[in-house]
């Protein structure tokens, strides 16, 4: 029904309770949940955990704000790994400029070489943008569109004209606990006024979590307060909202 197209399940903040993590999502209609694995760690633990429980599946790259995660002479650790059947995405990847200190050329150097990777195993890329969507517009416009469908814009932080350049190229948009949030109104109107089967929704967990929860640990199970908030907006019910999103999610995914 619902799908976290954005968790990081392996982080140690659910070493002692994933399995009832898990399980509060499926109990929540949220059935689906694709782990991000990030770096020579996150990367096989993250693969570890589709093998373990149903409806999860992985995204493996290496993140903008943490590029010695993985290193150029292990890049075969990452090859290997989108090659796996539950792998549904490259990522994330992208540009940070709010995390100092950080390194433009290097940031860019390996957006492309996961974008190539992603072009050659055919999957999309799951982007993480963070002040800096000026360069990674341009990043993307240069590369071309590589896939149909060549991947998402995770947790959208920018406004109507970016959503609008973004969409140009082919890329979906997904949101999450934000739309919650009592300040955050543009997004909501973001939301109301872009297309529906351009957007995915996602926790970002452990981060971000949803109103009423909003400071606490965030869990894939809280995708359905993010869906409930999206029907509002779009004044349909739930299940119209969760059918739409999971054709978005499949035309992406796969999944
Ligand atoms: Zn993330």
């Amino acid at each position: 029904m619902i799908t976290d197209t954005h968790a990081h399940l392996d982080y140690p903040d659910y070493d002692a309770d994933r399995d009832e993590v898990v399980e509060r999502a499926r109990q929540a209609g949220v059935t689906q949940i694709i782990t991000i694995g990030i770096g020579r760690k996150s990367i096989p633990s993250s693969l570890a955990l589709c093998d373990k429980y149903e409806g999860v599946f992985a995204a493996v790259g290496v993140h903008p704000t943490s590029l010695d995660a993985l290193g150029l002479e292990e890049w075969t650790l990452l090859e290997d790994a989108a090659k796996h059947p539950r792998v549904v995405a490259i990522g994330e990847t992208g540009l940070d400029y709010h995390h100092e200190p950080f390194d433009k050329g290097r940031q860019r150097d390996y957006f492309l070489r996961q974008l190539d990777l992603a072009k050659r195993v055919d999957r999309p890329v799951v982007i993480h943008c963070r002040n800096a969507y000026e360069d990674a517009v341009k990043i993307l416009r240069e590369f071309g569109r590589f896939r149909k469908e060549p991947g998402v814009m995770h947790c959208f932080g920018a406004d109507r004209a970016t959503a609008e350049q973004v969409y140009e190229m082919g890329y979906m948009i997904s949101v999450g606990g934000i739309l919650t949030f009592k300040n955050a109104p543009a997004l909501r109107e973001l939301v109301e006024a872009m297309p529906r089967d351009r957007l995915l929704l996602e926790t970002d967990c452990p981060f971000l979590a949803p109103a009423p929860h909003r400071g606490k640990r965030n869990e894939p199970g809280w995708t359905r307060l993010v869906a409930e908030k999206l029907a509002e907006i779009w004044k349909v019910s739930l299940e119209e909202a969760a059918r739409q999103v999971a054709a978005n999610v499949k035309r992406v995914f796969g999944i």
